[in-house]
């Protein structure tokens, strides 16, 4: 296939790596050196010069930008994507973004031929370089069908949750218990830490218990109790989310007083540590406010 990739952030540079191992790629990114870089980098890539130059020619594009209004964006102009997609083609969006736009982007391909599917991951960048992340998608059967062979270089588990914006409903739920589940566990842990009993002690019983998660088994051991906080993940892009899933609480009348709770944390978290900070980072702030660190 000859597959055109928007976005190479942090994880968007190891998907489209593996996509070149196996497709014919082109790259563009906002930030040309970016794609310059990688294009040099990685053998069957080369760089496009814009959004338009990225689709002429693709049997597929996929994007992952922060959000679904950049994606809409990238669409429109003379050297916008639709200026070079064709008819017949389809757009695979494995941003984490919101159903509103991407229903609104669906249409817009619809009147010229071109298929949709959101196609948010899970996973994170060790998980892309694997070629191991979990992609939910949102729209036709036939279409998802597509973009299941589009996203197979970096993907283990595809599934299908519903017609456009299916997807980006479900990634929205998934990273807003994530991010109430690093709120919580950081609580619990500087609360156990500050009562005398070793952060590795408390994590052990958690894990083996029955309060235990993805964060506890892995993100704690692996970055914070090492002390290694690797920055894979922006803290901005997790407020971005559970603020994507308050709003769809909201649209189809659900409360959500808890996650609702979280979203607030978020935003102020995401105020007080800027754009660059890591979504673990919160758990930093736990620590400094409680004068405790958990490590060991
Ligand atoms: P980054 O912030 O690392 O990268 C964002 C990418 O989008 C960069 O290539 C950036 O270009 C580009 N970009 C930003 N704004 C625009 C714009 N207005 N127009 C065009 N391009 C733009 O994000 P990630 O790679 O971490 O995340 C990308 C998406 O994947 C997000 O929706 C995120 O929520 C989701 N995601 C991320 C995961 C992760 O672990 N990192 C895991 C699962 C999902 P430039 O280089 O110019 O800044």
């Amino acid at each position: 296939m000859r597959i055109g990739f928007a976005g190479l952030g942090a994880i968007g540079t190891p998907m489209a790596a593996r996509c070149a191992a196996v497709h014919q790629l082109a790259v563009w990114n906002r930030t040309a050196e970016r794609a310059t870089e990688f294009a040099k980098a990685t053998p069957g890539s080369r760089q496009a010069i814009s959004p338009r130059d990225l689709a002429e020619g693709a049997d597929a594009i996929i994007t992952c930008l922060p959000t679904s209004a950049q994606v809409e964006a990238l669409l429109e102009g003379p050297d916008g994507l639709l200026a070079g997609m064709t008819q017949g083609s389809i757009l695979v969006d494995c941003t984490s973004g919101d159903a509103a736009t991407s229903r609104r982007i669906a249409e817009r391909l619809a009147t010229l031929g071109i298929a949709f599917v959101d196609a948010p991951l899970s996973g994170g960048p060790p998980l892309a370089i694997q070629g191991k992340l979990t992609v939910m998608c949102g729209g036709s059967p036939a279409d998802v069908e597509r973009a299941t062979q589009v996203v197979a270089p970096f993907a283990a588990k595809v599934v299908r949750m519903g017609p456009v914006g299916a997807g980006h409903a479900m990634k929205a739920a998934n990273n807003a218990l994530l991010a109430a589940n690093i709120l919580t566990l950081a609580e619990a842990l500087v609360t156990l830490a500050k009562a005398g009993i070793a952060p590795r002690d408390a994590v052990d019983v958690l894990n083996a218990s029955s309060g235990r998660s993805f964060v506890s088994e892995v993100l704690i051991p692996d970055r914070v109790l090492s002390g290694t906080w690797p920055r894979l993940f922006r803290m901005a892009l997790l407020e971005k989310d559970i603020g994507i899933f308050h709003d769809l609480a909201g649209e189809v009348g659900v409360a959500d007083p808890v996650l609702g709770f979280s979203r607030e944390q978020c935003r102020a978290l995401r105020a007080a540590l800027g754009e660059s900070a890591d979504y673990l980072d919160p758990i930093r702030v736990a620590e400094q406010a409680a004068g405790v660190e958990l490590r060991g």
